[in-house]
């Protein structure tokens, strides 16, 4: 696509975020128009101070000057204050559309999406870039309206006194405005690289913070210490560059300026000696000189405003039009009997494959365990159900329905998950169990699921119960507490498939036995798929599927795999040896 092009489609899309809120925009609009078209009136009661009331005795009314003064500066801060106020409205409207608009679609994202993005990255579009489109966007209206018609008044105001002044100025004006477009453009530059080393400020303080408790047990402090100081020392060095290039800037952009009022005020007392210009005409073409160089000096930056508002604009729109997860229109039955089917998938994660050529098939109601070493490809396998990865060959079929053809919503809606890392929400227990599409849930229905999964026992001795806030991610929850709650929540949703993720394996040997009971009268009448890595948890399954390096190499109930003496039994006998067997079986 030609640049210009596509970076004209960006503003038209940009400006129709704005165009609904058009009716406060046209006022503020108004209101700049006013203010710019204002300005000159400065100089003109100047020069008629001047001309007309310096060292006259004419007894002009001492309170007359400092009421115009105040009459004329109020109306223009009425003024200021309605545009500023409404361009703002209008801002952060379309902060808060854009925002709404990218978190929908993040909802909807494949987990690949996740998979290849950090999270600080994606958070920093909805903070960082979306702030700098508003600014931009806002810089530059103000900038573009108010200050042209501010100096194409003022121009013409001193185009009315004295033309050929006028002209002079308007001759030196381009070149000292390029001047400082670019003495200015340098300052900028650095300041923008300042921006980069503050994140990484952040970044090493959210490491230590986050990992508080490895730093301390590793010994990291001097680590970290010496990294934040480098980082610090880096932002100071950068921020010292900043300000001296901006303490530098100063003087130079001074020199400019005295040099361009020096040779206007040289040539208007020429005019004035030959009598085109009063005492008060000069005084008021040096005070609207003045008064031009703000908004010059505002223009110079507006391309760079521009710039920087579309590129953040550009990736806040990639996030926006991130195609979404690909659903089908197909609708699950009322009563799903949950038989699962893979035919020859084969999975890959960025070139590498992890399943190959899987050929399952687990009947309405049965319990399968998948076990096999760590890496295996379990995890991947069972995450193939709820499509969170779509498979490269080979296909899925639910109750005889392929995945690729079902609306997502309703394949989701028939399964619980409870998976390998237990996610909570910054939020009471019982909201954490009645979760999303739960919430309808009555306490009773959620107390019976939160029994089952002997999460009462523990709320009990929470300060509030159920209504106890967890903290963020269920901080302040131990990790069998936690998987309790996940449990809880899956058995709430009594959904025809269960997908049990190595849910029980933070538990210790009595409450996981426990658990496993609660679920055994689960497992009648829908179909589970159980990933373990206690053996002794599995046994009662009513098929035990073993995955080594992403195939099934074994399959069968306990008792066969044991007579076998494959995989399976090499397992079994090497957890015994362990001891993880004994001390499950110990306590039950
Ligand atoms: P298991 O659950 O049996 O321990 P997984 O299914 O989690 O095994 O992992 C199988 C393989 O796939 C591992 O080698 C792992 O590194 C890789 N893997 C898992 N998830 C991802 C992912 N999101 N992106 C890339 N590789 C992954
Ligand atoms: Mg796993």
């Amino acid at each position: 696509m030609h640049p210009a092009t596509g970076s004209a489609r960006l503003y038209l899309r940009l400006v129709s975020y704005a165009y609904p809120h058009r009716l406060i925009f046209l006022w503020s609009l108004l209101g700049m128009v006013a203010l710019g078209a204002t300005e000159w009136v400065l100089p003109a009661f100047l020069r008629y101070l001047v001309d007309h009331e310096f060292g006259s005795d004419r007894s002009l009314h001492f309170l007359f000057i400092p009421l115009v003064m105040m009459t004329l500066l109020a109306l223009r801060g009425a003024l200021g204050y309605v545009s500023s106020v409404g361009v703002a409205s209008v801002a952060q409207h379309v902060m808060m559309d854009l925002r709404a608009q990218m978190f929908r679609n993040l909802l909807a994202l494949p987990t690949r999406f996740f998979d290849q993005r950090a999270a600080g990255e994606l958070l920093s579009r909805f903070a960082f870039d979306v702030a700098q489109v508003a600014q931009a966007a806002t810089h530059c209206v103000t900038v573009v309206v108010k200050d042209t018609v501010l100096m194409l008044a003022l121009i013409a105001y001193m185009l009315y006194m004295n033309w050929r002044l006028a002209l002079f100025l308007l001759v030196m004006g381009p070149p000292i405005a390029l001047l400082i477009a670019r003495v200015s453009a340098r300052l900028r530059a650095s300041s923008r690289r300042l921006q980069n080393t503050m994140g990484e400020v952040t970044i090493v303080a959210e490491e230590a913070i986050g990992g508080h408790r490895d730093v301390k047990v590793f010994g990291g402090e001097q680590y970290e210490a010496a990294r934040f100081q480098r980082a610090i020392n880096n932002a100071r060095k950068l921020q010292m560059k900043v300000i001296g290039t901006a303490a530098a800037t100063d003087p130079v952009l001074q020199v400019i300026i005295a040099l361009s009022l020096g040779l206007m005020m040289a040539f208007a007392l020429r005019e004035a000696a030959a009598g085109a210009l009063s005492r008060g005409e000069f005084v008021s073409f040096v005070a609207a000189t003045a008064m031009l160089l703000a908004p010059v000096r505002r223009m110079t930056s507006v391309n760079e405003y521009i710039q920087r508002g579309l590129a953040a604009a550009e990736s806040i729109f990639a996030l926006i039009d991130e195609a979404p997860e690909a659903s089908g229109s197909g609708v699950l039955p009322a009563q799903v009997r949950g038989e699962i089917c893979f035919e020859g998938v084969t999975l890959a994660y960025d070139e590498r494959i992890v399943l190959e050529d899987i050929n399952l098939t687990i009947r309405a109601g049965e319990s399968v365990a998948l076990v096999g070493p760590s890496g295996g490809g379990k995890t991947s396998l069972v995450n193939l159900v709820p499509r969170f990865y779509v498979p490269q060959t080979g296909r899925i079929l639910i109750d005889g329905h392929t995945l690729d053809d079902l609306n997502l919503t309703s394949l989701r809606a028939a399964i619980a998950y409870v998976g390998q890392h237990v996610v909570l929400f910054n939020d009471t227990v019982q909201n954490n169990i009645a979760y999303g599409a739960l919430r309808e849930h009555s306490g009773q229905q959620i107390e019976a699921a939160a029994d089952a999964a002997f999460v009462s026992e523990f709320v009990r001795s929470l300060p509030e119960g159920f209504d106890t806030l967890i903290g963020d991610d269920g901080l302040r929850l131990s990790g069998g507490q936690r998987q309790r709650l996940a449990i809880a929540r899956a058995l709430l949703k009594d959904a025809p498939i269960l997908i049990l993720d190595e849910a029980t394996s933070a538990l210790d040997a009595q409450s996981e036995r426990r658990i496993q009971q609660a679920l055994g009268v689960l497992r009648q009448g829908r179909t589970c798929l159980i990933v373990a890595h206690r053996l002794s948890t599995i046994e009662a399954c009513d098929r035990i599927v073993v995955i080594e390096q992403g195939r099934i190499v074994e399959e069968g109930t306990h008792a066969a795999l044991l007579e076998r003496g494959g995989a399976y039994a090499r397992l079994h006998s090497l957890q015994r040896e362990r001891g993880d067997l004994a001390l499950a079986e110990g306590v039950a």
